[in-house]
């Protein structure tokens, strides 16, 4: 399949623009701006690119895609009474074929809305898979372990085995990670284990850290240490880790996610929404740690709409800084495209729009009332665009959405679907 995306405004390098012709071939970036080789190429398909803006698709860096059916199921309660009142039984209800269906309206939402990665930390991830091996889009899936349960050992087995085989499937575009959930939901005993494991099969870890006061209490409580300072104790670090939220750091904290060059998913309006603080992004970004954003499941969200996240995460750090010129629209952008890849380990594949890159790419149409006029188009897309004004979503080469149109997917049946299941999961409500 070859493209070639017509007379577009792109961005190219940081915070740079140009404006040219796309050229795209066997799902890369072959050619940007007027480059010579273009006289040469005759592309199967041309999309306009008057009025658009073409950025590196948007990478996601921590969700629970199947937890769509909590969207909107249980809002404005206390955490725990949310948790223990209404998520935690609704998923106990939750099948594997509830997690592909789930999977799929999750990537319909994010095709729509200018996300072409994901990183899903979940249950039964091979039904994820296979979901993402259906839609096209490109994703690092993460099966969530529990290490208080009778089955932990059995369930990191059976997580390992998925992580081994999943990895490198869907032509590449899936790639796999060990997800222990928390400090407070896996044990050191366990931690070594899954610790083993990672270092025996070359696997990332993907765990949720320093999120909530209450994990920080509990943490104190139980160890007598903060949860990144637990972690680098145990030894986490040692392996190339994600960690999601790092709401409540301290300097020690922070010294340390420098000197082990660790992740850090940004969830700016799942920490609003669910009271747990405001992570010290300007800080990790001034020490030089790499940061890219997440959504959190659409539970706690209750969307997995990148442009808001964006917009909300800058002005978050604005106002706990008081500094309006905090977090620019810029480095917003390149948190959720090359910090993003670089933090997931797709840093030289995906995130921006290079010759020999990946071709991930999406088109903003600006031609919209609420886009008018434009002085800086990067200001844009942070403060002023929705992920509705996504016009085109590629990856790999493919397009899989346009103007409106999913192409490897039936949206309508993904959406009769999820209507069905939550009537089944959201009987009884306790
Ligand atoms: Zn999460």
């Amino acid at each position: 399949m070859s493209l070639k995306i017509k007379n577009v405004e792109f961005l190219h390098g940081e915070n740079g623009l140009s404006k040219g012709d796309i050229l795209i071939e066997n799902g890369k970036i072959v050619g940007l701006n007027n480059e010579k080789e273009q006289t040469s190429f005759v592309p199967e398909r041309e999309i306009d690119g008057e009025n658009c803006l073409a950025l590196p698709g948007l990478v996601n860096c921590h969700t629970h895609a199947g937890m769509v059916y909590t969207r909107g199921y249980a809002d404005d309660k206390p955490l725990m009474t949310w948790l223990e009142d209404y998520i935690w039984p609704l998923e106990a209800r939750i099948t594997p074929e509830d997690i592909y269906w789930g999977t799929l309206l999750a990537i319909s939402e994010m095709l729509a809305s200018g996300t072409t990665t994901f990183t899903d930390m979940y249950f039964a991830m091979d039904k994820a898979g296979e979901a993402v091996e259906q839609s096209g889009i490109r994703a690092v899936l993460t099966w969530g372990l529990i290490g208080l349960q009778d089955n932990a050992i059995a369930q990191l087995e059976k997580t390992v085995d998925f992580a081994r085989e999943w990895r490198g499937k869907a032509n590449g575009r899936i790639s796999t990670m060990l997800a222990p959930h928390a400090p407070y939901t896996c044990p050191p005993s366990f931690m070594d284990k899954v610790l083993q494991n990672a270092g025996q099969n070359n696997l990332p870890i993907h765990i949720h850290l320093a999120e909530t006061r209450e994990e920080m209490e509990q943490m104190e409580k139980e160890y007598g240490k903060s949860p990144v300072k637990w972690a680098f104790d145990i030894g986490v670090f040692e392996h190339k880790t994600l960690a999601a939220h790092c709401v409540h750091l301290n300097e020690e904290d922070i010294d340390i996610l420098k000197e082990k060059q660790v992740g850090v998913a940004y969830n700016p309006q799942s920490n609003m929404k669910l009271a747990s603080g405001v992570a010290p992004i300007v800080k990790l970004l001034e020490k030089g740690i790499n940061v890219g954003f997440g959504t959190d499941g659409p539970g706690s969200n209750n969307s997995l709409d990148m442009f808001t996240e964006m917009k909300m995460g800058s002005f978050l750090q604005k106002v706990i800084s008081k500094k309006s010129q905090n977090l620019p629209a810029g480095t917003v952008i390149n948190l959720a495209t090359t910090g993003g890849a670089e933090i997931i380990g797709l840093g030289s594949e995906i995130g921006s729009l290079q010759k020999g890159k990946k071709a991930d790419i999406i088109l903003l149409n600006l031609d919209k009332p609420h886009l008018t006029p434009v002085f800086d188009p990067l200001a844009h897309v942070v403060y002023s665009c929705r992920g509705s004004d996504v016009q085109t979503t590629i990856v790999d080469g493919s397009i899989l959405y346009h103007k409106g149109e999913f192409y490897s997917l039936d949206v309508e049946k993904v959406k009769w679907e999820i209507r069905k299941r939550t009537e089944r999961l959201t009987k009884s409500k306790k």
